[in-house]
């Protein structure tokens, strides 16, 4: 069975609610938020910054997901602040699951091992879910059937710039498959056996490891052409990773069987729930082994902020021209934690990534 076909009823319809509202973007696209009712408040937050600053021009569509109904107000306020459609998921409850075949004790063990140990929600098994979810079903979900392309955008977030442009037809146009703004080092607490899985999982599968791969990004000094040749992963994981709260991407990605099967394989292995591995770091290990790196790209002129890091475009240009309004001293590219230095050292710097000497 083709797992991209898989097991994805929803347990309640979902809704297309709201006074009419035309796509005028031509892609097959939409703007994606996993939010709770209680952010109600932070996600019209960040829906008006992407209405302001770009869907006020496309009108593309909102998806909304949950693993709760939704409540009234909840539809109702964010349906008022679309200038698209909306439409509103609840998760099918097997995709917000804890699979049968795991232990539960072992579950409960390592939840208060990270609980005590103090790492960021290693405690929540909320968060398990979510990060599982993001990892292997959002893009299962009915509802996302007919899209090729998705921005994720979280409660809370902030937009700098005027996007003038469709990025969703840039990314088509260009052969993109994945777009970043952000980037760190995960906390290895959350995630001591994933790199293993994965290079087990690469053994297993050797062919779908890509030519040109981004394999130099996350393995300090390792040498890619080697790596395709001999369809072998060495090394250690330094931890870099896409911070997935941003993403534009294709769906195409994730419903392709390297990627299903790099899912399914994790999963299987219990680390969603036994540690705490994030939707980021899986994503960004599967992009950066399947996928020639050309076809990842940095968006530099797209002002972001979700905290605790901002990227302020850092190029004339964004400015010069009244779209941005931040400063470009913020730029989390500068900080001890980002990966975008490692990035941009291997593919080239986007425009203006790299603060300005006169700035510096
Ligand atoms: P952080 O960005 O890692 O601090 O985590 P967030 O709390 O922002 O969660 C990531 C995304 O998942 C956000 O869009 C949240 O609204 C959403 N999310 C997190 N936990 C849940 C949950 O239990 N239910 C639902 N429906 N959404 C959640
Ligand atoms: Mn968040």
């Amino acid at each position: 069975q083709d797992p991209s076909k898989g097991s994805t009823v929803l347990t309640e319809p979902s809704t297309l609610v709201g006074q009419p509202k035309v796509t005028i973007g031509k892609e097959k696209a939409t703007l994606l938020m996993l939010v709770r009712n209680r952010e109600l408040h932070k996600a019209l937050g960040s829906m008006r910054m992407v209405e302001d600053r770009f869907n006020r021009k496309f009108h593309y569509p909102w998806t909304f997901m949950n693993d709760k109904p939704f409540t009234d107000d909840f539809i109702r306020f964010t349906t008022g602040m679309a200038s698209g459609p909306v439409e509103y998921v609840v998760i099918p409850k097997e995709h917000w699951s804890v699979p049968d075949s795991l232990n539960k004790t072992k579950i409960q063990q390592g939840m208060e091992k990270l609980r005590t140990e103090g790492v960021i929600y290693g405690g929540s098994s909320s968060y398990r879910h979510m990060c599982r979810f993001n990892s292997g079903f959002f893009y299962r979900q009915e509802a996302l059937k007919k899209y090729d392309w998705y921005w994720r955008v979280e409660p809370d977030i902030e937009l700098y710039c005027d996007i003038n442009y469709d990025p969703f037809t840039f990314m088509r146009e260009s052969g993109k498959v994945y777009g970043w703004v952000l980037s760190m080092f995960e906390f290895e607490a959350t995630i001591p056996t994933l790199w293993q899985h994965t290079k087990d999982f690469i053994s297993k599968f050797p062919q779908f490891i890509a030519e040109d791969n981004s394999l130099g990004w996350i393995v300090d000094g390792a040498n890619v052409t080697k790596a395709f040749a001999e369809k072998k992963v060495e090394g250690n994981y330094n931890l870099c990773h896409f911070w997935s709260n941003f993403e534009i991407a294709s769906l195409n990605f994730y419903r392709s069987e390297p990627y299903q099967k790099y899912f399914d394989y994790l999963d299987s292995q219990g680390g969603f729930f036994y540690e705490r591995w994030g939707d980021a770091p899986v994503h960004s290990l599967a992009l950066a082994l399947m996928l020639p790196r050309n076809k990842i790209h940095h968006f530099a002129d797209i002002g972001y902020n979700h905290a605790p890091a901002s990227r302020c475009p850092q190029d004339d240009a964004s400015h010069v021209s009244g779209r941005c309004y931040c400063d470009r001293s913020r730029n989390y590219d500068n900080d001890n934690y980002s990966c975008g230095p490692r990035w941009f050292a291997l593919n080239g710097v986007g425009i203006g990534a790299l603060l300005p000497a006169s700035l510096q």
